[in-house]
């Protein structure tokens, strides 16, 4: 009989479920909102990235079935060919204005964005200086580019400074960070890191993906919110969390824009959004600009959520945003504490290595503008409840 060839792949999933790191997809049947039913099960969902309650806003529920009924279902090519439509340029330009810069660029999602530009841009004899938190599509797109990578422990802005000081003069530099931490919650150190990469002429790139709708005024970003407009020479945004719908978009001036329409392989050799998925963005954008009260409403709840978890004693790390990572440590009692509060009607989804370092397991919560305050109340008893029982608190 043939041997297996992946039974490697068997055992490496049985050493998974034996550190307590396997965990089954829970399945939605319902919307993505505030109140949703997982695996047949109704619950309060802390584990969206629906910041602002846009999946299911009728604008953008009304743009995306106008753009299937007018344009159809797919667009039918990459963009570089064919599937450039309008739509794709109106988002584009909504964008660009959006976020105060000369031109924009949608791709897939916001990891093709990441993983597409800096691949594009930089090559081998290039160097990255990188936080050593940074999400894996900026991982993955600095090592497709085969630049030399230089990792600077989680937010040191020092620590880059003497990294950028060792290196040539004349070598082309990648300073980069995400604008949230998307496992703390935390924010990168915009300023400090703009001044590191004005003094040794690095290129700055900052990562906005949980920031997008959520920080500066009316979402537009991490850059905005610490005044940081022009010193930021590539912004990368994700259109598939607060924005509520799937994309990413990299934002700068329209020369660095162009040259990745020719470069950005993802562009390139990927097809475009549907006319129904930029057309929603479209509908989201009008939203962010003309309905406040959903950040509003966002930055609350946070507080509100945030408050009680603290309260109670949880270690809930260093976060500044809507994110808060409640830390267990270990990945069996992060899972085990994820279902008890499941089967308690509370999704907070365990996160483990790789996702984040070993002995820092946790369930990672983000409240959304559509929670009720009886939702979260209720959330937080059952935290209580079941952090009590596993002695997580006392
Ligand atoms: C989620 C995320 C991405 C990827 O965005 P998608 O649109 O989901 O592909 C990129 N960077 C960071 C920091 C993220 O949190």
């Amino acid at each position: 009989m043939r041997i297996d060839p992946l039974q490697f792949l068997t055992d490496e999933l049985d050493s998974l479920k034996q550190q307590g790191l396997y965990r089954p997809l829970r399945v939605l049947e319902s919307e993505q909102s505030a109140h949703a039913t997982f695996d047949h099960k109704s619950v309060v969902n802390l584990s969206s990235n629906n910041y602002l309650g846009l999946t299911t806003h009728p604008r953008l529920r009304e743009a995306a079935l106008d753009a299937v009924r007018i344009y159809g279902a797919g667009s039918g090519s990459v963009r570089t060919i064919a599937g450039t439509m309008e739509l794709h340029m109106e988002l584009e330009r909504r964008l660009a204005t959006f976020k105060k810069v000369e031109a924009v660029v949608v791709f897939q999602s916001g990891f093709t964005a990441n993983a597409g530009t800096v691949s594009a841009i930089l090559g081998k004899e290039d160097v990255v200086i990188s936080d050593e938190l940074n999400h894996a599509s900026i991982i993955d797109g600095c090592r497709l580019s085969r630049a030399a990578i230089k990792v600077f422990p989680h937010k040191d802005v020092d620590a880059a400074r003497r990294i950028l000081h060792e290196l040539p003069a004349g070598q082309r530099k990648l300073l980069i960070t995400d604008g949230v931490f998307s496992m703390d919650g935390d924010l990168g150190p915009l300023p400090g890191l703009c001044e590191v990469a004005e003094e040794f002429g690095a290129i700055m790139m900052v990562d906005d993906a949980h920031a997008s709708g959520v920080f500066g005024a009316q979402g537009r970003g991490t850059v905005d919110h610490f005044k940081c407009h022009g010193r930021v020479d590539i912004q990368v945004g994700t259109l598939s969390k607060a924005v509520g719908v799937l994309g990413g978009y990299v934002a700068g001036t329209r020369d660095f824009i162009e040259f990745l329409h020719h470069r950005a392989r993802p562009f390139l050799f990927s097809t475009s959004h549907p006319p129904a998925v930029a057309a929603a963005c479209i509908a989201a954008l009008d939203v962010l600009e003309q309905e406040p009260q959903w950040m509003e409403q966002l930055w609350d709840n946070t507080r509100f959520f945030k408050a009680g978890l603290h309260a109670m004693g949880f270690n809930t790390g260093l976060s500044d945003s809507p994110i808060t990572p409640v830390i267990v440590g270990d990945a069996p009692l992060a899972a085990q504490m994820s279902d008890k509060l499941f089967q308690c009607g509370v999704f907070a989804q365990s996160i483990g290595f790789p996702t984040v370092a070993r002995g820092k397991a946790r369930l990672r919560t983000i409240v959304t503008a559509t929670h009720s305050r009886d939702d979260l109340q209720y959330a937080l008893d059952m935290f209580g409840k079941v952090g009590k029982e596993l002695a997580v608190i006392t």
